[in-house]
């Protein structure tokens, strides 16, 4: 990347500008397709029937769109719906329950995404940028730095392929629904507020306007942008929010988060706390286990302390994620009788606490492993 013009983000890095995703149907809010169906001297209850089509039934085949005279579909699909990612590639782990796909872009940037299936439930993992700036040094995303961001329609896609291939029975495990999506792929959503804002609507919106997949099951995870977390609040949508802390001293965060330098320990907890106490939704605290590093039961007293501290109606909840080592990475995770004893001091102290599964370790589709190693 060799621009010294394009935005700067908060690591301080350039950022390459480059030409943006085509505009698809899904990077629309329901008004404006109104008005751009009436632009192409279409009715306007031609917007409805296309919604219906697109999220409802999920038909991605024009030719199917059956309440569309013929001679409308076309330049219907000119208009608004071009490919926006091309799989390139599909892995399967644990019996077929976990899928990766990679996904390659209008301008060749590749992104990944995952669907993990429970007994009775399904999670989308999706990314929210290609790439991620904000260089968090275990992180298999964050060592290659900041490509783009993605589109809303970009976001929206990833969701909108997996419910349809899941609702047609397509995918290992039978006919399901997407119950929950974690914005846990590549990429700080909260560096893409806009697209990602954009996307959350979409896909909470009831049908045909949207997926209408309750806003209960999204997550967003961030590694702490103040003031975005503010801005959330105000959006006065249920979002559960995750918080990659990883650390409760500054001195090590600074190291594992480098965002950390802008916004400290004391501040990402604060607005936390505020985050939970405006929603009254519990607040997940991302901790990754990295052996020796930031896994000593001093720092698990310490990290009690601090979440209390703010507040004790339960505003919280400790998630630990062994590390998935990233290829040539010096740190490992932490050894399970250290994983254990973390875990009962944060339980002796009263703080919720869970160790993460860790599905789909064998095709790096867990967590902060999706680096699309793929190329187009
Ligand atoms: N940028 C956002 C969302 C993407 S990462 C964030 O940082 O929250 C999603 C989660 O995976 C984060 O909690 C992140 O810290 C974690 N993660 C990243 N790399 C990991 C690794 N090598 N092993 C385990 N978890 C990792």
């Amino acid at each position: 990347m060799t621009t010294t013009t394009g935005p700067i983000d908060l690591t301080g890095k350039f950022v390459a500008s480059r030409r943006r995703p085509p505009r698809h149907w899904m990077d629309l809010t329901p008004a404006q397709r109104v008005e751009s169906v009436t632009e192409l001297g279409l009715p306007a209850y031609r917007a409805k029937q296309i919604s219906s089509q697109w999220f409802s039934r999920l038909e991605t085949d024009p030719a199917n769109w059956t309440d569309l005279p013929v001679a409308v579909r076309q330049p219907v699909v000119d208009e608004f719906f071009p490919t926006l990612l091309v799989p390139i590639r599909e892995q399967f782990a644990d019996a077929g329950l976990t899928i990766k796909t990679a996904w390659r872009a209008f301008d060749g940037a590749v992104i990944e995404s995952v669907i993990m299936r429970y007994p009775g439930r399904t999670t989308i993992c999706i990314s929210s940028e290609a790439g991620c700036g904000m260089a968090c040094p275990f992180c298999a995303t964050g060592q290659g730095g900041l490509q783009r961001n993605l589109s809303a329609g970009e976001i929206v896609w990833q969701v909108h392929d997996a419910a349809r291939r899941l609702a047609n029975g397509e995918l290992p495990g039978g006919p399901a629904r997407v119950n929950n999506i974690v914005f846990m792929g590549m990429g700080e959503p909260m560096a893409n507020y806009r697209a990602v804002l954009a996307a959350v609507r979409q896909i909470h919106a009831p049908a045909p306007d949207g997926l209408g997949i309750s806003a209960r099951g999204l997550t967003i995870s961030t590694v702490g942008m103040v003031p975005r977390i503010k801005q959330l609040i105000d959006e006065d949508l249920p979002v559960t929010l995750a918080l990659s802390l990883h650390a409760p001293d500054d001195e090590l965060r600074d190291e594992l988060v480098p965002l950390n330098r802008h916004f400290n320990v004391a501040a990402v907890l604060d607005a936390a706390w505020d985050y939970a106490n405006a929603t009254r939704r519990r607040v997940s605290i991302e901790y990754i286990l990295i052996k020796d590093i930031n896994d000593q039961a001093w720092r698990a007293d310490l990290l009690a302390k601090l979440l209390k501290a703010r507040g004790d109606w339960g505003w919280f909840h400790v998630n630990l994620i062994p590390l998935n080592p990233t290829p040539g990475s010096k740190w490992t995770a932490s050894r399970r009788s250290d994983e254990q004893a973390f875990v009962t001091h944060l339980e002796r102290a009263g703080v919720p606490v869970t160790v993460r599964d860790t599905r789909g370790r064998e095709i790096d589709g867990a967590c902060g492993q999706l680096a699309a190693r793929t190329r187009p």
